[in-house]
């Protein structure tokens, strides 16, 4: 039995008072519960202070595909790791559609963060329009193709798919439980006609418009093994409702 594991991606939100009062509430809540919660840089270290000896994993939600040097403005994945970080997020859609992400950039970040011990949660998935023609699973198959032409469909066992089409995230509009499990098992056949093992034991989460009252029935789908949360994972009630009905 694959485990589920839900993650929060709080994006460019939060100070330190919101943080120390929203990791307040999940702590608690969440004792014995496997999650994750995506922070920006800045506050990677009240994430380790505060959730240090917790059941809640951090982690960062981009990072350098250099290993250091003269980048300015970049974080390498050594530097998440000074932060005890676990997990980054690498491909999100908004870092593919908004700061040019390539395919072959993001397999670079994904190399680089296995390459220092991190789990990359790697985000996939269509636009509206790529959708409406029809391209869902090229457009999915061409960004793990990337990944898995560059580090190997092995490197699958020490890491995280999200699927997330981009025509769901922050729009309210959640893909329904059969279409985000379409694709995850698309997702899963892909790799599984590489390696069945790596395949079976793939953690798959779907991202899009997750909330309390949508997420058990995304949860209950038998490819879909967790979360990736938005908008939800700033509401500590919303969270912790999520975590509990992936648990
Ligand atoms: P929302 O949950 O706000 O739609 O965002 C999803 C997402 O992009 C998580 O990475």
């Amino acid at each position: 039995m694959r485990k589920k594991l839900v993650a929060g991606n709080w994006k460019m939100h939060g100070s330190l008072a919101e943080n120390a009062a929203l990791l307040a509430a999940l702590k608690p809540a969440l004792s014995g519960i496997e999650a994750v919660v995506c922070v920006p840089f800045p506050y990677l270290a009240q994430a380790q202070a505060e959730l240090a000896g917790s059941s809640i994993a951090w982690g960062a939600q981009n990072v350098s595909e250099q290993a250091k040097g003269a980048f300015t403005g970049e974080v390498s994945a050594s530097m998440l790791l000074d932060f005890g970080c676990t997990y980054v997020i690498v491909g999100h859609s908004e870092r593919r559609s908004l700061y040019g992400e390539s395919d072959a950039l993001v397999a670079s970040k994904y190399v680089a963060a296995q390459a220092a011990g991190l789990t990359p949660i790697l985000c996939v998935g269509e636009s509206l329009a790529e959708r409406e023609s029809g391209v869902t699973e090229a457009v999915v198959a061409r960004q793990l193709d990337a990944v898995i032409n560059a580090a190997g469909v092995a490197s699958l066992a020490k890491a995280v798919v999200a699927y997330e089409p981009v025509w769901a995230i922050g729009t309210g509009k959640t893909a329904s439980p059969e279409q985000a499990q379409a694709v995850h098992a698309f997702i899963r056949g892909k790799i599984a006609a590489l390696d069945a093992g790596v395949a079976d034991q793939l953690v798959i989460q779907y991202g899009g418009s997750v909330k309390a009252a949508n997420a058990a029935e995304l949860m209950v789908q038998p490819d879909i093994d967790g979360g990736l949360i938005g908008g939800a994972s700033l509401v500590a009630d919303e969270f912790i409702a999520i975590c509990r009905a992936a648990a």
